[in-house]
């Protein structure tokens, strides 16, 4: 079965991880701090990232450093994986989605603002498929009510919107380093922010709430073996074996980003002028790094080119169903048709294989099934 994603892996990946095992820092080591400064320059932030282990770790750790708790709302998207509104809800938010925009599936800045309030703590967005959100539109609808701003951007990792990289768009940013993504630490995340406080708070959370600098303890002359535990937090570390991975891949990002373009290219140019079919909506100024080739078939007739291709040894995907249509959320009152584009989206939606390391007969292959398929 051809993959819909899946990790591009080097020689020189390998020895860059088995060095780190050869040496004397298996976590939280020299790795970590290189790795958590590539990130940030990727972003184009100066400093560090907080590295986690993974992206709903990113996303659990960022809510916590927001201050998200009971009591307070957080506005989503619908039309993304289960972490980005679940890891509010186990902080005890409550969750309201909004509608996304119908041509990039991105949490539309009208729909957030029609349910914002002030109880409203985070506005989240997803960078749908890689493509950026509106982070100028949905910066303002979240400032208004004394909210921040997170940019879920586990797609999109190497992208930017109006000559800003991703990671410098929204007040917080969470990435995902799972191999199917658009760089691997096998298992990993971050949280980028340019806010020293939310940065803070991220790393004091992500390392179970152990403080040990002189200036942030109660009782600072206890000993050098102290330390104290302000807030509750997680052990949410990366390896250093995992990191040294991620710092390796990272030099190849560009050249990944490259890649996903070209593929996305030929489905598009594949698939221009077919009435059945919508290609994935690119607005100008944005720099996606296209991590699904979201295709959407408006004949009604989804699950049967699903099935087709799934039979051809195809590993196609479905991203996403509407989260709010999960039974945790239908059993605490969620109903269906409450952000109808988003489900209309999810109705036709079909990601088609894309991955650096695949080749273009491979590509040509979903090609031909696809449009033998509606009889193109
Ligand atoms: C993959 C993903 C996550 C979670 O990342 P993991 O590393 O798998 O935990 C969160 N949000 C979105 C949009 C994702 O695609």
């Amino acid at each position: 079965m051809l993959p819909y994603g899946r990790q591009s892996i080097t020689e020189d990946d390998i020895t860059a991880v088995t060095e780190v095992l050869r040496g004397d820092w298996l976590t939280t080591g020299p790795a970590v701090e290189r790795f958590e400064a590539d990130i940030a320059s990727v972003a184009g932030l100066s400093g560090r990232a907080v590295s986690v282990t993974s992206g709903t770790a990113a996303l659990h750790v960022a809510y916590a450093a927001a201050g998200v708790g009971p009591g307070d709302e957080v506005v989503t998207t619908p039309l993304t994986f289960l972490a980005t509104a679940t890891c509010a809800s186990v902080l005890g938010a409550t969750i309201r989605f909004a509608d996304v925009s119908p041509d990039t599936g991105n949490l539309d800045p009208d729909a957030a603002a029609a349910v914002v309030t002030d109880r409203t703590k985070v506005v989240s967005g997803v960078d749908y498929a890689g493509h950026p959100i509106d982070a100028v539109g949905l910066g303002r609808v979240a400032h208004e009510v004394g909210a921040i701003l997170l940019e879920d951007a586990a797609h999109s990792v190497g992208g930017s919107l109006d000559g800003t990289p991703v990671g410098s768009l929204a007040d917080v940013t969470t990435f995902s380093f799972f191999p199917t993504k658009n760089l691997t630490t096998a298992e990993g995340g971050a949280v980028v922010s340019r806010d020293p406080e939310i940065l803070e708070r991220a790393r004091t959370f992500k390392g179970i709430g152990m403080v040990r600098e002189p200036e942030r303890l109660r009782r600072p002359d206890e000993g050098a073996w102290w330390y104290e535990m302000p807030e509750l937090g997680l052990n949410y570390r990366l390896p250093d074996v995992l990191a040294a991975l991620g710092s390796n891949q990272l030099r190849r990002l560009s050249s990944f980003v490259a890649r996903r373009q070209d593929i996305t290219d030929r489905y598009n140019a594949a698939f221009a002028g077919i009435e059945e079919l919508q290609r994935p909506a690119h607005r100008a100024g944005a720099v996606p790094a296209w991590h699904l080739y979201p295709l959407r078939i408006r004949d009604g007739r989804r699950r049967e080119l699903f099935d087709h291709l799934r039979d051809n040894g195809i590993g196609v995907q479905v991203n996403y169903i509407p989260v709010y249509w999960q039974p945790y959320f239908e059993d605490l009152g969620y109903r269906r048709g409450l952000c109808p584009m988003a489900e209309e989206y999810y109705s036709q939606e079909i990601s088609l294989p894309l991955f650096p390391d695949l080749t273009d007969s491979d590509v040509d292959r979903v090609i031909d099934l696809v449009r033998g398929f509606v009889g193109a």
